[in-house]
């Protein structure tokens, strides 16, 4: 049957490491005492990500892509797979590599993970459950996606991989555990990245349109970065597999205008909110339901919205590069509607 674990895993391989979520890991199982190997193909992630990291001794990087085979030198004890482009503008971009990153990729670093007898946590998604007709969403809840729309190389790629997961698992061939991760923000977005926490703030801080999608009455439920990564590392360590998979998000939910005004409200130079075509299959309502997480791993989110957005907002104001040209690459076309 399945290996034996150790509680401090002592070799983690964290596959899309150069990423947003990637880098939190790597850092925070850095500071665990782990040996991190952090491989990115820097599609959507960045060298600056993880620049602080690279003189680290326990640190190493190997640029690769996960649709080619991957072999490494080094007995790993865990791997997070979470390589694959998160942002809807992005996903949409190359959908192809989108959907294989999801299938063959999880399938090379499930082969991967077999070899090395190491537990592997796939960073699944909300988008599972697609525009959801159950509200809130609990893992025994099957999805309402459309197949063949524009999200569907992401929504239906991570259900093919949680799929492969489980089939693996069943077969007794990996340790697999699947965290279903709810719209999470903070640090280290890509200012252009497109997702709706990045792009206010940055608008924001720019002086720019605040752009909303359709009225902005959709919702969503925004967990801080250091709560998510607390709950990755709590499911990769409990001894007996849930056989199941668990959300992970926070469950307070916004609507895009409320989440919109906050950001307006902490940020003085903010500009006007404009509100502009709503994207095909824009799901309606999130939320997790988040009783499995607690219940297995005693874990809950502690950061509220106001204080994750005050730490972003510092960090962008920050980082932002003072005398750049606006970052509109992953903003959704005109046809705007200014409202004051
Ligand atoms: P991100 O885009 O910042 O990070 C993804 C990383 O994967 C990037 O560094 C990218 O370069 C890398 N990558 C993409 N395709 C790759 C490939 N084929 N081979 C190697 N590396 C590849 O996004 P994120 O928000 O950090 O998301 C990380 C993971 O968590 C993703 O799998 C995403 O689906 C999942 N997730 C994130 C959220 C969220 O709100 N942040 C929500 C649900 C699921
Ligand atoms: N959104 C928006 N303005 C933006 C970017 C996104 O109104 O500049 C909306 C988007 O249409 C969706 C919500 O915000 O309803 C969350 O979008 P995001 O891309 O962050 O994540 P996802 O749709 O994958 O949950």
């Amino acid at each position: 049957m399945l290996q034996g674990y150790e509680r401090a895993p002592r070799t983690v391989l964290v596959a899309g490491g150069a990423g947003f979520l990637g880098s939190h890991l790597a850092d925070e199982l850095l500071a665990q005492g782990c040996r991190v190997i952090c491989l990115d193909n820097f599609l959507t992630g960045s060298m600056e990500n993880i620049a602080p990291l690279l003189n680290h001794p326990a640190f190493s990087f190997v640029k690769h892509d996960v649709c080619d085979p991957v072999f490494l030198p080094e007995k790993l004890d865990a791997i997070y797979n979470l390589a694959c482009a998160a942002s809807p503008p992005n996903y949409q971009a190359d959908p192809i590599h989108t959907m294989m990153t999801s299938v063959i990729g999880t399938r090379n670093l499930l082969a991967l993970a077999e070899t090395n007898s190491a537990r592997l946590l796939q960073a699944s998604t909300s988008e599972v459950y697609g525009d959801p007709e159950q509200h809130p969403q609990r893992e025994d809840y099957w999805g309402h996606v459309n197949c063949t729309g524009p999200r569907a190389c992401y929504d239906e790629g991570k259900r093919a991989a949680e799929a492969l997961c489980f089939d693996f698992l069943r077969l007794s061939r990996v340790d697999v555990r699947i965290a279903r991760i709810f719209n999470t923000y903070g640090p280290r977005m890509q200012p252009d990245d497109g997702r709706i926490v990045s792009n206010l703030i940055v608008q924001a801080l720019q002086g720019r349109p605040m752009t909303i999608y359709g009225s902005g009455a959709q919702t969503r439920s925004f967990c801080y970065v250091t709560d998510l990564v607390g709950g990755l590392m709590a499911l990769m360590a409990i001894d007996d597999n849930p056989g199941q998979p668990v959300n992970m998000g926070n469950p307070q939910e916004f609507s895009i205008c409320e989440l919109a005004e906050q950001v307006r409200r902490a940020i003085p130079q903010a500009g006007d909110i404009i509100h502009r075509p709503l994207p095909t299959d824009d799901p309606r309502r999130r939320r997790p339901d988040i009783t499995k997480a607690q219940a297995l791993l005693g874990w809950t989110p502690k950061v509220s919205l106001a204080q994750g957005l005050e730490a972003t907002i510092d960090w962008f104001t920050r980082t932002l590069p003072r005398a750049s040209s606006p970052l509109a690459r992953n903003e959704q076309g005109p046809d705007a509607l200014i409202c004051k």
